[in-house]
């Protein structure tokens, strides 16, 4: 039976890929820095998953969790994500995104470098491309976050030199009922599900024309495993191919709330629901991100299975179920 380790196991992504490895008879070791039970996400398969505690930041606990999984394959998915954090912490997103990842590398090569490891990279260090971004894309990231992910994306080349079977996987956005709350989409779907149920609170976002190529993190875990399969490591772009505004997200939240919920409770436009703030408007704001994965289509396999309709409804759902849930259980308090 094959062993993963898998950092940032309590996220979206991590809580995703340990389902996806569970299934496919790994042996799955989770990296938490707290209880499990926490993680909402980890609920129906935490009694599946061996947890071992441990921070990216303390290489001490990262190589005694390393030593009790053994693994086969580390995916290496805690990170700071956020980039208005990355703007607020830099320090710490770099101690974190490309320190922890320098930790673990040292950790795989001295202890046992036979083992995989994936790095979670991302199209964020593209920065604003015309073209949609394939592997020979340029970087040109425009925040800590970007830059810190670059720099762990090329500790992840300068390793593979040496022998270590490590890549990057550059996952353009990809979300889910389980996205961090603070992230664009998730933001709209909550307040969307606010909305309905009775809280009228416009909802305020930065720019509306701003274009990311949207996936579901569900498809984009098994991308992930499938990169670490071939006998060599490839650094492989994973994306849908199309970009959508967050007006158009906008919109078909609008959409599939009316179908649900018919349109007495919706409202009636964008304008009504939602006002521009200044606040949310970035310097080196990326505009439009759009992904070329043909090689990963042709040498993996991979495609994406939802689209972005199906993406939202998902997670419209899910909001609304989960709002609908709390405050079913006030009222019978
Ligand atoms: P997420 O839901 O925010 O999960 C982040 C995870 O990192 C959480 O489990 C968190 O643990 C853990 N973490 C943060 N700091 C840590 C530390 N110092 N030590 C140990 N664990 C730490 O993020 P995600 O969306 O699943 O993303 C997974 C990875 O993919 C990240 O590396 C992200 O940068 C990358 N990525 C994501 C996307 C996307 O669109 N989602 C696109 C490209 C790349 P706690 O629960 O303890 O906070």
């Amino acid at each position: 039976m094959k062993k993963a380790l898998i950092t940032g196991v309590s996220g979206q992504d991590g809580s995703y890929l340990a389902e996806y490895l569970l299934d496919l008879g790994y042996e799955v070791w989770g990296l938490v820095r707290r209880e499990p039970e926490t993680s909402r996400w980890l609920a129906a398969t935490a009694h599946r998953i061996e947890f071992v505690y441990g921070d990216l930041r303390d290489e001490e606990s990262l190589a005694v969790a390393f030593q009790k999984a053994w693994p086969d394959e580390v995916y290496n998915l805690a990170a700071q994500v956020f980039v208005p954090t990355s703007w607020e912490c830099p320090a710490e997103t770099f101690d974190i995104n490309v320190g922890g990842f320098a930790r673990l590398l040292r950790i795989v090569e001295r202890q046992k470098p036979d083992t995989r490891v994936y790095q979670a990279s991302t199209s964020e260090m593209f920065g604003n491309v015309e073209a949609n971004c394939n592997e020979e894309t340029p970087f040109n990231p425009m925040s800590p976050y970007g830059t810190s992910k670059m720099a762990a994306h090329r500790l992840a080349a300068v390793y593979r030199n040496r022998g270590i079977y490590v890549l990057g996987g550059i996952l353009f956005n990809h979300e889910s009922p389980r996205r961090g709350p603070e992230m664009v989409t998730r933001k709209i779907t909550r307040a969307a599900a606010r909305w309905v149920m009775g809280d009228r609170v416009k909802l305020k976002l930065g720019n509306l024309q701003s274009r990311r190529d949207w996936g579901f993190a569900g498809d984009y875990v098994k991308a992930m495993h499938a990169m670490l399969q071939p006998d060599t490591p490839n650094d492989y772009v994973i994306g849908t191919g199309i970009s959508h505004s967050v007006e158009d997200f906008l919109q078909q939240v609008l959409t599939e709330l009316r179908k649900i919920c018919g349109s007495s409770d919706v409202p009636r436009s964008i304008e009504d629901w939602v006002e521009v703030d200044t606040q949310f408007l970035r310097t080196g704001e990326i505009h439009n991100l759009q992904a070329d994965s043909s090689a990963a289509r042709n040498d993996l396999g991979w495609q994406p299975s939802v689209d972005f309709a199906h993406l939202v409804k998902m997670m419209v759902e899910a909001d609304l179920a989960s709002l609908r849930e709390v405050l079913g259980a006030k009222t019978a308090g």
